[in-house]
């Protein structure tokens, strides 16, 4: 057996003669295991996850280079798919491991060819049409492939590491946008700004969160956060305290994409939170799946008596409306209302509705 470290913090382990591909994943598993084992490293207790990518000779190369380059594409697979996990190679894989790279490459240049910019999607209040916040959403326009989907590149930004300048120039341009509304407009929505899961375990979070505010002064009220339930219950006890830090300052927080992980509803109680935002996929099939009807309704339930805002994400159709609304949910967002806006055409709509909404009430 051989163990040779390829650079960074990923390594290549040789087994020779290991028969199938059952010994593989016995001996990932032990390695993976291994690994996880707590270590105490300046008196802090500390743990290490890893990811593994198998590739067999002679299925999946019969040469050095074909078969670390179809570990690695399994790796990434491995990598995607959460802590701890291991893959073997197929087919498909080669494919999309071409396309993540190139991605990966064309994302460190896209910020400062300037190929990012923000839409913004209102959450109304169904009972009176207000439009009481906007979420700020990213758009990359890549110069050959048009626009690439946030749901791609957001987590290759996330591996990479490039998250952090991203994230920077998210709330540098939402302030920006928000300073320049405000020449139109005296009161608008609060802005909420995605916070990736790297972003949010950043020490200097808050502190470059405020001098970005400051440097357009914005107030802390005039904006709010989502964090996903996935990236809030990872770690509890540090979430907790970076929550605090920030609804201290004035910020308020929306856990993102609610009853798609796994909360803890004590903690939930504790988190300084203001608002939870109900996935899509349960308000999807709300009309036809009595199981998502059943997880909506006792969300919606939960918020209210936690007295927790609750946001119905991808209201599509007044059925899914009425639906929400009779269980106790207030704002909604989705494409019924409005598809994310560029920044003018936000404003449009706003004054748009607001000249709409005092018109029906003369
Ligand atoms: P999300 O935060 O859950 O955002 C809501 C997504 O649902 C948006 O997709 C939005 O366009 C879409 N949506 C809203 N209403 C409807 C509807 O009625 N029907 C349908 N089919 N879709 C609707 P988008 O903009 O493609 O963003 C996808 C995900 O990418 C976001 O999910 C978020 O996780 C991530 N993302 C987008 N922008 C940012 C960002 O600036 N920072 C971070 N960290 N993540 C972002
Ligand atoms: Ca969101
Ligand atoms: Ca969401």
């Amino acid at each position: 057996d051989t163990v040779a470290r390829m650079g960074g913090d990923e390594f290549t382990i040789l087994l020779s003669n290991i028969g199938g591909s059952d010994a593989a994943a016995v001996v990932a598993k032990n390695i993976m295991k291994q690994i996880m084992l707590p270590f105490t490293l300046h008196g802090e207790e500390l743990r290490l996850g890893s990811s593994i990518g198998i590739s067999l000779y002679p299925d999946d190369g019969t040469n050095f280079s074909t078969l670390t380059r179809h570990a690695d594409a399994a790796m990434y697979e491995a990598k995607d798919a959460g802590r701890g996990q291991y893959r073997f190679f197929s087919n498909e894989m080669d494919s999309s491991v071409h396309e993540h790279l190139s991605l990966e490459r064309d994302l460190r240049r896209a910020l400062e060819n300037g190929e990012f910019y923000l839409v913004f999607q209102p959450q109304v209040n169904v009972h009176d049409n207000r439009v009481v916040h906007c979420e700020a959403l990213t758009r990359w326009k890549h110069p050959e492939r048009g626009l690439v989907p946030p749901d791609k590149f957001i987590p290759i930004a996330e591996t990479t590491g490039l998250i952090s300048e991203i994230g920077d120039w998210i709330i540098h341009e939402s302030c920006r946008i928000i300073s320049h509304w405000r020449d139109t407009l005296t009161t608008l929505p609060t802005v909420s700004i995605n916070l990736s899961a790297q972003q949010f375990r950043q020490e200097s979070l808050v502190d470059k969160i405020l001098a970005i505010l400051a440097d357009y002064n914005v107030d802390a009220t005039a904006v709010e956060f989502e964090i996903t339930e996935t990236a809030a219950m990872e770690n509890a006890e540090s979430t907790m305290e970076r929550l605090s830090r920030l609804t201290e300052k004035g910020f308020s927080i929306a856990i993102d994409d609610f009853g798609t992980g796994y909360s803890s509803l004590s903690y939930l109680k504790r988190f300084p939170v203001n608002k939870l935002k109900l996935d899509r996929s349960f308000v999807m099939d709300i009309q036809t799946d009595p199981n998502d009807a059943a997880i909506s309704s006792a969300i919606i339930q939960m918020a209210n008596s936690l007295g927790l805002e609750i946001v119905a994400e991808g209201v599509e159709t007044v059925e899914q409306r009425d639906f929400l609304a009779a269980k106790g949910c207030s704002i909604m967002q989705g494409y019924l209302y409005s598809k994310p806006l560029e920044s003018s055409d936000f404003l449009d709509y706003l004054i748009n509705i607001r000249y709409g909404h005092t018109s029906e009430q003369n």
